[in-house]
């Protein structure tokens, strides 16, 4: 299985090794071939090739089962022409992909619930899973820049439109998930106001009645999800959405978790997926091994259900994170009292260990 690994920038390195050392545990257990390509992106490419995002990745991408990705960017580069900006490879690679459904799963393992800046009992049960279209809707849509009319006011404008197969493949994509958890899907609109929620709505409850009839399925009003992630997280298997509102209602969900190093991501499309912590590049702390790569060795959990069919493997990584918080071990972003500190390396041989 051809795996890319673009560690790019600030921790990044860091973490993908982490993770690679957990990976190279779940091949010799499940009796696996990883064969990885590391591959320059970001400023570390910038630097090398003067490209962010070099001929040599996007190759390499297109030709692996899968893409795991450490995190880009840095004060480093802040002074890069804006089209060679290290953030600009991420665009670049998505849409070479073709990835259109984002994945965040935000599950508050009962081991750092405490850190969550919710009460510990409101997030303990949370295990939830945002399906968020990803290159449709307001921010692909006609973008119409500040302009003065003739009477001297200013407007401008952006378009928010989806397409019936753009709806249907995404709401299908949240069924799917649905299927193999509690089979409940939450679908967020704002149908209230916006023609293009109504056509969502009435698209996935299509979706709904002619395919996946068995599953539950339950519209909410975005101003209200937001509100229920706060109040009654607990509630929510499967949350479908949009662009525009999955993007912020997914930054939302990630504070849950109790810190933002615990949680991985998939981008997935018809072709390889990507996989990557939601956490930046982290410069502050950069090259001083105390970086949590628990983010990083979910996302390859994912990497190994979603896109290379190893669903006991995940599992099993998923599993060993668990046992490795219950032991008390922890990188410095999660410490506490009566607690063991490790380092960025430790807690990826801490993983692999528990593979057996
Ligand atoms: P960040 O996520 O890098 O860091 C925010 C804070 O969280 C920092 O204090 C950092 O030390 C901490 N943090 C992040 N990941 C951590 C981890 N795994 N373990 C422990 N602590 C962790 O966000 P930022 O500081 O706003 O951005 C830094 C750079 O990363 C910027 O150049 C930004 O553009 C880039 N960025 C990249 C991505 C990506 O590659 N997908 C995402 C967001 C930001």
């Amino acid at each position: 299985m051809k795996i890319t690994l673009l560690p790019g920038d600030g921790i990044g390195p860091e973490i993908i090794d982490a993770a690679v050392e957990v990976l190279n545990a779940v091949a010799e257990k499940h009796g696996l071939a990883f064969a990885y390509d590391h591959q320059l992106i970001g400023g570390a490419a910038f630097d090398a090739t003067g490209s962010p995002l070099p001929e040599a990745t996007v190759k390499s991408a297109l030709q692996a089962d899968a893409v795991l990705l450490g995190a880009v960017g840095g004060p480093k580069w802040d002074d890069v022409a804006p089209a060679l900006r290290p953030e600009k490879a991420l665009l670049g690679i998505r849409k070479v992909l073709g990835l259109y459904c984002n994945l965040r799963p935000i599950r508050v393992s009962r081991f750092v619930s405490h850190l969550s800046p919710l009460k510990k009992e409101r997030v303990e049960n949370v295990d939830l899973l945002i399906v968020r279209e990803l290159t449709g809707g307001i921010y692909f849509g006609a973008h119409k820049e500040a302009a003065t009319d003739e009477n001297g006011v200013e407007s401008a404008s952006d378009i928010e439109i989806y397409s019936r197969p753009e709806v249907e493949r995404i709401a299908r994509f949240a069924f799917e998930a649905a299927k193999g958890r509690r089979g409940k899907v939450t679908s967020i609109d704002k149908a209230n106001v916006l023609a293009s929620s109504r056509m969502w709505r009435k698209i996935t409850a299509e979706v709904h009645q002619k395919f996946y009839p068995e599953l539950e399925l339950n519209n909410l009003y975005v101003d209200n999800c937001a509100m229920q992630l706060v109040l009654n997280p607990g509630q929510f298997d499967v949350v479908l959405t949009n662009n525009i509102f999955g993007d912020i209602l997914s930054d939302e969900a990630s504070v849950l978790a109790g810190s933002i190093g615990l949680l991985p991501s998939a981008s997935l499309g018809d072709g390889t997926g990507m996989y990557e912590p939601i956490h930046g590049s982290a410069p502050d702390i950069a090259g001083l091994g105390t970086a949590n790569p628990l983010g990083t060795i979910l996302s390859a959990a994912m990497m190994l259900r979603y896109s290379l069919k190893q669903e006991e493997a995940a599992a099993d990584v998923e599993a060993a994170v668990e046992k490795v918080l219950k032991k008390g071990f922890r990188t410095a972003d999660l410490a506490g009292s009566g607690l063991t500190v490790v380092s960025t390396s430790e807690m990826g041989r801490l993983v692999a260990r528990e593979i057996v």
